[in-house]
């Protein structure tokens, strides 16, 4: 899978791609797409909130459904339980790749700095950012996307702090007007900053053609990337394909998946608060749907079926969520970026996935 389309041909790589050869009479049996990066995952098997274990069983369930790269994502809990994730994740960084997981390229902070009016399933432990606080949370060296709702006290400050760190500023769990959101965004951007809306569609309320709200204000924005929850369950494929339509290249597909990703129907649990799962779908004890249970594998799926031709489907996996968070170094086929790989056959199932070259997968017989 090249940037122009499927072409046949071959890769050769070691820890980084070395050749990417077109041939014309090369099988065509599998696929190799570049492996996916997903920008927002609270868990799978285990959670970014459990510290370093919870993070290396993560990375190692994601990366058997495709995922190369990914940030452990944070929930809204008590200041000090935050604090304790971004140091979990920064120890799992600090001690190397983990064998047979995804790489962990930094963490998205989600929360506590969102509305408590539109929490979705986040449990009711916000603060405003302050400059102490925004300093704490930079100070742990791994926070590469930060969540905010525009209208909380200090939002456009915090905002700012975080872009000149290079974070990528996302806007969710908000009930701000469009202007408010605007505002932000372009503060950000003349800053030198990278925007992404959080879960698109989900915890912001809707578009109305006076009231265009946050979806409206985002998708209207030149340069804010998109995250979207492509379970079908999140998100219509309507809205789905209206995101593809506002916002070409820059949509990118995220899990938002938690503990009982990859585990099946039953009850489990998301920031401390229990949750079910039943057909694919968690909830919790009021009905509000929790994070998915979603694996990036699923999502290319999903995006192919609402229409969306295979390369871009494969853009919004791998090249644009890397884009957004500043990854230069892979995202794309291309000699000299990392061998991060994901082999699929024609009906999209993975066969095989690399992380810098080394197989997830026992080699297939
Ligand atoms: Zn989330």
């Amino acid at each position: 899978m090249l940037p122009g389309g499927v072409v046949p041909g071959e890769v050769h790589f070691g820890h980084t791609l070395d050749a990417v050869t077109p041939i014309a009479e090369a099988p065509q049996d599998v696929l190799i797409l570049p492996g996916f990066v997903d920008t927002h995952v609270h868990g799978g098997g285990g959670d970014t909130m459990d510290g370093p274990d919870g993070v290396r069983t993560l990375a190692r369930l994601h990366a058997r459904h495709g995922t190369t790269t990914l940030l452990p994502t944070t929930i809204t809990n008590p200041w000090e339980k935050v604090l304790a994730a971004l140091a979990g994740v920064r120890e799992v960084m600090d001690a190397g790749g983990i064998a047979g997981g995804a790489d962990v390229a930094g963490a998205h902070l989600e929360g506590p700095f969102i509305s408590p009016g539109r929490l979705g399933a986040q449990p009711p432990n916000t603060v405003p950012p302050t400059p102490d606080r925004v300093a704490e949370v930079l100070g742990a060296g791994v926070v590469r996307a930060v969540t905010l709702a525009p209208e909380v006290p200090g939002a456009e400050e915090a905002a700012l702090s975080f872009a000149r760190a290079g974070v990528r500023v996302g806007v969710g769990h908000t009930r701000a007007d469009a202007g408010t959101v605007t505002a932000l965004l372009e503060a950000v951007h003349a800053a030198g900053g990278q925007t992404c809306a959080t879960h698109l569609f989900n915890a912001m309320g809707g578009i109305e053609g006076r009231d265009p709200g946050p979806p409206g204000a985002l998708l209207a924005d030149p340069h804010a990337y998109q995250e979207v929850i492509l379970d079908l369950i999140h998100v219509h494929p309507t809205s789905f394909r209206l995101a593809h339509a506002a916002a070409p290249g820059r949509v990118l597909l995220v899990t938002d998946a938690m503990r009982a990703a990859g585990l099946g129907d039953g009850p489990s649990e998301l920031g401390g608060q229990p949750v079910t799962v039943r057909g694919g779908k968690a909830t919790l004890a009021d009905g509000t749907i929790a994070g998915s249970v979603l694996t990036l594998d699923v999502a290319l799926r999903n995006a192919v079926q609402s229409g969306i031709p295979l390369p871009e489907a494969s853009r919004m996996l791998s090249a644009a969520p890397a884009a957004s968070v500043g990854l230069t170094d892979r995202g794309r086929l291309e000699p000299g970026l990392r061998a991060d790989l994901t082999v699929l056959d024609r009906d999209l199932n993975v066969l095989q996935v690399y992380v810098a070259g080394q197989p997830v997968l026992e080699e297939q017989p």
